[in-house]
């Protein structure tokens, strides 16, 4: 699976692409990620990529000819599945959009910044807006960040038990059970007697109890 992501500062993608799971992933060969640089498409010797709004108002706003000429440059060597924007306007990504977009092979993001991006951009070269949820950050970068380990956490040979997915929040319709390890007290505080008993029936009905009232108390739909 190969991710392109276009951004204005592309350096705040490197720290979650050059650890930990992302890392092994692309260590692995299971996905390629190419992180493109807007500025290299900006308008003269500033390399200017953004400009006052039209009409007036607060804030900048992203130019359409940088992003076209790299869309274009990206779109004349491969098909993408899906051109995503990151607005907080868009769907709000869930954990089934993340199983869904296992299926895919190209997937091109493009990260926002400043007030917002020129409205030509999201008519004409997006084909999907997706939010990390109802909240405003700066940029696009680590909401991209975010939807892609998502996605890649469940590609087959990136988590070293893939069985440990099938438990998570969102997969099945019940929260995870609490989890303990050593030590076993720990300023008085103590593991439930159960998990210790060795008795795997009645440690998984004890499990799946505490998963439900989990459920109920929280409130959140899984
Ligand atoms: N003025 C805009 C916010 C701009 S924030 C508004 O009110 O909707 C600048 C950029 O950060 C956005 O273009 C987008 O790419 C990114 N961004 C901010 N919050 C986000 C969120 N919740 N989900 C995804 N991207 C977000």
């Amino acid at each position: 699976m190969r991710f392109d992501i276009v951004s204005v500062i592309p350096e705040i993608l490197k720290g979650p692409f050059s650890n930990s799971i992302l890392k092994k992933a692309i260590t692995k060969g299971v996905i390629e990620v190419y992180v493109h640089d807007l500025k290299q498409y900006g308008i003269g010797k500033r390399k200017q990529v953004d400009d006052y709004p039209y009409g007036g108002g607060d804030g900048m706003v992203l130019r359409i000819e940088p992003v076209y000429q790299c869309f274009y440059n990206l779109l004349s060597e491969r098909n993408y599945d899906e051109k995503i924007f990151m607005t907080p306007e868009g769907k709000v990504f869930s954990q089934k959009d993340a199983q869904e977009f296992t299926q895919k092979k190209n997937i091109l993001i493009l990260c926002g910044r400043y007030k917002g991006i020129d409205q030509r951009i999201r008519d004409h070269l997006i084909s999907k807006e997706i939010s990390i949820g109802h909240y405003v950050l700066s940029g696009g970068e680590l909401a991209a960040a975010v939807i892609v380990e998502a996605i890649v956490r469940l590609l087959p040979g990136v988590i070293n038990n893939p069985d440990s997915i099938l438990t998570d929040s969102f997969q099945k319709n019940i929260p995870p059970p609490p989890l303990y390890t050593r030590p076993r007290i720990y300023k008085g505080w103590e593991v439930p007697k159960i998990l210790l008993s060795g008795h795997h029936k009645k440690i998984k009905d004890w499990q799946n109890k505490k998963s439900l009232q989990d459920k109920n108390k929280k409130k959140i739909k899984f």
